[in-house]
């Protein structure tokens, strides 16, 4: 059996919940999985943890329908990248999709949950560092995105999602998401990997993403 950091994480969230005077129920630990394989991620479901983000497609379809076949309750998270080819294989494996960037994807997942008859949880991701090469809204441009998402195409967003930029203070990032949650009407805010869920929590974080905090290095 390989060896997981799951309950040290857990108790971690649990420390600063305490810390900053939050109840433990309103931080959610995603577990991302991406990168380990079904031997890897076993423990980590005996353990206890049901949510797991995934950033491809492939690798999720390739992976999860068997695991969740062994172990129910499994709630799957998309927190990479969605093109609009791919949103009908997205809609039917996932749960939540963490990464609505674009009206092109909005209008791509609003057809498909229509058509399958499902219903998943949204975040809206925001390009707080403005990075070119990342994904997400730019800040000034959220507030009326999820506006559009909500209107236009019907979608209910839960929250808002961000990445800081690498190397950076993450606190002003992850300040900047959580006004531009409240500006925007959304309880919910998908912030904080393994190098800094802590804070993220102290900035009222609902969804931590943790990964290698987890699982050990990836390769
Ligand atoms: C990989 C990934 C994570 C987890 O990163 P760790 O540093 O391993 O915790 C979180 N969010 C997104 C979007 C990712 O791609």
């Amino acid at each position: 059996m390989s060896q997981n950091s799951y309950g040290e994480i857990n108790a971690r969230i649990k420390t600063q919940c305490d810390q900053v005077a939050r109840p433990r129920d309103s931080v959610q630990l995603v577990v991302v999985s991406k990168t380990f394989s079904a031997p890897d991620i076993i423990p980590v479901l005996d353990a206890g943890a049901r949510q797991f983000g995934e950033n491809r497609i492939q690798e999720a379809a390739q992976k999860w329908p068997e695991l969740r076949a062994q172990y129910s309750g499994v709630v799957l998270h998309l927190i990479g990248p969605l093109q609009s080819n791919k949103t009908r294989e997205a809609v039917a494996l996932f749960d939540v999709i963490h990464t609505v960037d674009r009206p092109k994807i909005a209008g791509a997942i609003a057809k498909e949950m229509q058509q399958q008859n499902k219903k998943l949880q949204l975040f809206v991701q925001v390009n707080t560092g403005k990075e070119e090469q990342k994904a997400g809204i730019m800040p000034e441009a959220t507030v009326e995105f999820v506006r559009l998402c909500r209107d236009k195409y019907g979608l209910e967003i839960t929250g808002l999602m961000c990445i800081p930029p690498a190397g950076e203070n993450p606190e002003p990032h992850f300040e900047v998401l959580q006004k531009l949650a409240k500006q925007s009407d959304c309880e919910n805010l998908s912030m904080g990997m393994s190098s800094d869920f802590e804070t993220a929590i102290a900035c009222g974080a609902t969804y931590v993403r943790v990964g290698s905090a987890v699982f050990g290095h990836r390769a």
